[in-house]
C-alpha cells in the first residue's frame, strides 16, 4: 500500500528556490517510480524577502502548516540587506528549530573519493562520521536576551538540562547503532565537552555516561572540544558519532564542512521528537543568486536524509533505500567530476548538475 507524506517546503531566499526546485523534482521522480510511498509538497512562505514585503519573516500560517507536515524541507533564509530593527539578520530557521523543539542537529561529514579537500589524507581510511549538535539550549540559550551592563560587562548563560540531554544522547546512541547495523562506522559515540573546566559540561558528561551504560554493544568515550578540533584535522577517520553542545557543535560543524571540501556538499537535519527539518549547511549565497550556478548537491543530500528519516520512522524500507540511492548518485557524480558546479571546480549549471543525478537514478 502506498503511504503518502505531506512535506512543507520553504523555498527561502537567494539561491534557495534554485536549489529547492530540482530537489523536489528528484523526489517526485523517485516517488513516482515507487509503489510504496508518495509525497504531497506544499510550498510555504518565510524568509528575508518575505519580511521585506510583508513585515513578517515567519508567518504563523507557515509555521502552522509546517507543524502538520510529516517533514520539512528548507533551503536557506536570510539576506544581508534585510535586517530586523535591532540590526540582526532574519533567521526564521532558528525560530522553527525552537518552535518545533528540534534538539538534534545532525551534520554528516563524509569525504567523497575524488573530491579535492584541504587535507592530504594519508590513510586509505574513509572519513565518514556524524556530528550531532544540540540545537535548543547550551550557549545559545540566552540568545536574544541582552545582558550588557553599562557598556562594561556582558553575560551569557550556558544551559544544560537533563531532559534535553537524555533525549540527545539517546538519539546519538540509536544513530550509532543503526550505522553499525548498516556496516558504516565502528559503533562508537564520542561526547565532546569541556568537562575539565565547566560544571555544566561535567553534568552533560554524567548524563552521557548514564546513557552509555545502557549500550554495552557500543563503544563510548569523551573528548575535550579543543582536542577534538585538532583530531578532526589529524585523524578524522577515527570518529563515528560525535555529540556535543550547541556552540561547540556550531563551530565544529563548519570545520566538518571544510574537511569535506566545500559548503555546497554539506547537508544537515534538525530532528526533534515529532518534527524534522532538512536543509543544507550553507546560507542563501546572495552573491550568486539568479545566476543558475548554485550547487544543488547539499540540498539534494539533505533530501536524501529526509528519505532515510521518514523511511525509518514509518517503516517504509523502499524509501530508506531510495535515500541511499540518492546519496550514492550524488557521490558518484562528485567522484566522476563531469557534472559538478563551479564551487567544486567544474562547469555545470545548477540544472545540469541536478539532471546528472536524475540520469544516474534512472
Ligand atoms: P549564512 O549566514 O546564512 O550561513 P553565509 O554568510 O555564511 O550565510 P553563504 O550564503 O553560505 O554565507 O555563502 C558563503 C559563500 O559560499 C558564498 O560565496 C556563496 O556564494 C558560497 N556558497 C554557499 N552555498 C553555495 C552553493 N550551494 N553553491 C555554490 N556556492 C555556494
Ligand atoms: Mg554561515
Amino acid at each position: 500500500m502506498t503511504k503518502t507524506f505531506k512535506i512543507a517546503v520553504f523555498d527561502g531566499d537567494g539561491i534557495g528556490p534554485e536549489i529547492m526546485h530540482p530537489t523536489v523534482a528528484l523526489l517526485k521522480t523517485l516517488a513516482a517510480a515507487s509503489a510504496d510511498y508518495d509525497f504531497v509538497f506544499e510550498t510555504v512562505p518565510a524568509g528575508a524577502a518575505h519580511y521585506a514585503k510583508h513585515g513578517e519573516s515567519l508567518p504563523a500560517a507557515s509555521l502552522a502548516m509546517a507543524r502538520t507536515a510529516d517533514a520539512i524541507l528548507l533551503s536557506a533564509m536570510g539576506l544581508p540587506s534585510v535586517r530586523y530593527e535591532d540590526g540582526t539578520e532574519i533567521s526564521p530557521q532558528i525560530e522553527i528549530r525552537k518552535a518545533l523543539n528540534l534538539y538534534a542537529g545532525v551534520r554528516p561529514v563524509r569525504i567523497v573519493p575524488g573530491q579535492p579537500t584541504p587535507l592530504a589524507l594519508r590513510g586509505q581510511e574513509p572519513v565518514d562520521f556524524v556530528l550531532i549538535r544540540e540545537s535548543t539550549e547550551g550557549l545559545f540559550h540566552s540568545q536574544g536576551t541582552r545582558d550588557v551592563r553599562e557598556d562594561a560587562e556582558a553575560y551569557e548563560t550556558l544551559k544544560i538540562t537533563r531532559e534535553t540531554s537524555e533525549k540527545l544522547f539517546r538519539f546519538a546512541f540509536k544513530l550509532a547503532q543503526s550505522r553499525k547495523a548498516a556496516g558504516r562506522g565502528n559503533g562508537r559515540v564520542t561526547c565532546v565537552d569541556k568537562a575539565n573546566v565547566f560544571a555544566a559540561f561535567a553534568f552533560f558528561r554524567k548524563i552521557f555516561d548514564e546513557e552509555a551504560a545502557r549500550h554495552p554493544d557500543l563503544t563510548s568515550d569523551h573528548a575535550y572540544v579543543d582536542a577534538t578540533a585538532l583530531w578532526m584535522v589529524e585523524k578524522p577517520w577515527a570518529f563515528d558519532v560525535m555529540v556535543t553542545e550547541n556552540m561547540f557543535g556550531d563551530i565544529l560543524s563548519d570545520l566538518g564542512a571544510g574537511l569535506m571540501g566545500g559548503l555546497g556538499l554539506a547537508p544537515s537535519a534538525d530532528i526533534g521528537d515529532d518534527h524534522a527539518v532538512f536543509q543544507p549547511c550553507h546560507g542563501s549565497a546572495p552573491d550568486i543568486a539568479g545566476d543558475g550556478i548554485a550547487n544543488p548537491f547539499a540540498m539534494i543530500l539533505s533530501a536524501a536524509m529526509m528519505l532515510d528519516w521518514l523511511g525509518a520512522a514509518h517503516g517504509v524500507d523502499a524509501m530508506a533505500r531510495d535515500g541511499v540511492r540518492l546519496r550514492e548518485a550524488v557521490e558518484a557524480a562528485i567522484t566522476d567530476r563531469n557534472d559538478v558546479t563551479r564551487d567544486l571546480g567544474g562547469t555545470a549549471s545548477t540544472a545540469e548538475a541536478a539532471a546528472a543525478i536524475a540520469a544516474r537514478l534512472s
